[in-house]
């Protein structure tokens, strides 16, 4: 899958510099004038890398700066795939080389620490300081644990999230090795609204794909607040399939609510302290917010998540900031990769239509979300997105979720789908 060259990718997308710049309406001249600013990008996640690599690719001559801590990123999607047992973590690891060496992105390793919007200025940990003229923020998502007694931020290390993938995702499947056979892993669902809705309920998919093939005698329970989730129908009918009775779904008002969680004896409190569930793994997804860097730079609101101009994606905070990805407030987009990517291409067009003196485009996007339940067993489900009265508004009509009740086939050819989806992606966002 990493054999495609830059030219097979143009190629496929339908993008030569031309093409690309009559896409969203920008002439070569005005491309030029865009050239001549300066972009800082921070975070070289799904969105970040995107735009980053698109704003050059449109405008060759734009210095266009990223900023990302790690030299590595690792795909929360797929992540699941690996405490499912068939996919490993380097499969999943992507860097920036072809961002670097190929499109012309000057990538940083460092971690922007401070926005000053006043001398349009971005500072870093590492001490230096960067200009810029338009900035993009794609920090992802941060986690609010002060919202469930009894666990702290610290307690990750023995009780993880896996909800940021590499080494969380780990931790959670050689803890799932060590699990003796008959043992309870117990899933603790985070409340809306969080990045990836369907993802709790493939986690769970794959956990259970890899006790029933390993220890078959253990347990999957989910605790969630919520009274139902993404694709409900589809899960519960794969898990009844494949599963039996080892996956057990408590919603908010059947006991999934939990209150507290006691980290040394691994127990989570629900019920008005009624019910008592023990795990021998837990896996707690607590509540989320914007990324840390979105609240320094005073982007978010009271929620915790930042507004913006659902057209162009910039702040409503700021007339040079752009906030996209999860920890923006996107209408009807959910918080997931593929609308990241998404938001990241509508980001640079933006950008450089008013760099050049142009108005917005009213932006399209569709997205399809994946799931697996076994290794050759996929669900999905489909959405159009359309600026309409000042909100990403989803088409009425477009999309859908795949059909219960279809045979082995459909379902195999869905698994095919789920995978040449992720390859497709990852080529489309790091080359
Ligand atoms: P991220 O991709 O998290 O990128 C944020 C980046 O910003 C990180 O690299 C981080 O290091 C960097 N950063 C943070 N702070 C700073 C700072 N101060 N300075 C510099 N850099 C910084 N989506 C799908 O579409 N399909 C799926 O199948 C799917 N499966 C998922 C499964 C799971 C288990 C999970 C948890 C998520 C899944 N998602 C899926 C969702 C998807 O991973 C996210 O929606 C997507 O990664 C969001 O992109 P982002 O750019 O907002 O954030």
């Amino acid at each position: 899958m990493h054999n495609f060259t830059r030219r097979h990718f143009l190629k496929a997308f339908g993008i030569t510099s031309a093409a690309a710049l009559t896409g969203i309406g920008l002439t070569p001249l005005a491309a030029h004038s865009a050239g001549k600013a300066h972009v800082v990008v921070v975070g070289g996640g799904t969105g970040g890398a995107t735009a980053a690599r698109y704003l050059k690719q449109l405008s060759p001559d734009m210095a266009v700066t990223l900023i990302e801590p790690n030299a590595t990123y690792v795909t929360c999607y797929g992540s699941n795939w690996v405490l499912g047992g068939f996919e490993s973590i380097e499969a999943i690891t992507h860097g920036y080389d072809n961002l670097r060496d190929r499109d012309g992105v000057d990538v940083i390793q460092d971690k922007v620490i401070g926005v000053d919007a006043d001398s349009r200025t971005v500072r870093l940990e590492s001490g230096d300081s960067l200009q810029y003229d338009k900035l993009v923020m794609s920090p992802g998502i941060d986690f609010k644990y002060d919202d469930m007694p009894g666990i702290e931020e610290a307690d990750a290390e023995t009780i993880p999230h896996a909800w940021k993938a590499g080494s969380q995702t780990e931790l959670l499947r050689a803890q799932l090795q060590a699990m003796p056979n008959g043992g309870v892993y117990v899933m603790v669902a985070p409340p809306n609204p969080y990045r990836c809705p369907p993802g709790p309920y493939e986690r769970v998919s794959m956990v259970a794909y890899y006790l029933k093939t390993h220890k078959p005698r253990s347990k999957v329970i989910v605790l969630d607040p919520k009274e139902g989730f993404a694709k409900q129908g589809l899960f519960e009918e794969g898990w009844a399939e494949h599963y039996g009775d080892m996956i057990e779904w408590r919603g908010g008002s059947n006991g999934g609510r939990v209150e507290e969680i006691d980290v040394s004896g691994k127990t989570a409190h629900a019920d008005g302290g009624q019910e008592r569930v023990r795990a021998d793994v837990m896996n707690f997804v607590p509540a989320q917010r914007a990324g840390q860097i979105a609240h320094d730079a005073g982007l978010t609101n009271e929620q915790g998540w930042a507004s913006v101009d659902q057209r162009t994606f910039k702040s409503v905070m700021d007339d040079n900031i752009y906030v996209i990805g999860d920890a923006s407030v996107a209408g009807a987009m959910p918080k997931s990769g593929h609308a990241a990517n998404n938001q990241g291409k509508i980001v640079a067009a933006a950008i450089l239509r008013e760099l050049s003196g142009q108005e917005p485009l009213d932006p399209s996007s569709a997205s399809t979300c994946y799931g697996l339940i076994t290794l050759d067993y996929g669900v999905s489900i489909a959405a159009v997105y359309q600026y309409q009265n000042g909100a990403q508004a989803a088409v009425e009509g477009s999309g859908g979720v795949s059909p219960l009740g279809q045979s082995s086939t459909f379902r195999r050819q869905e698994a095919e789908h789920t995978r040449a989806w992720y390859a497709g992606i990852t080529q489309d966002i790091w080359g």
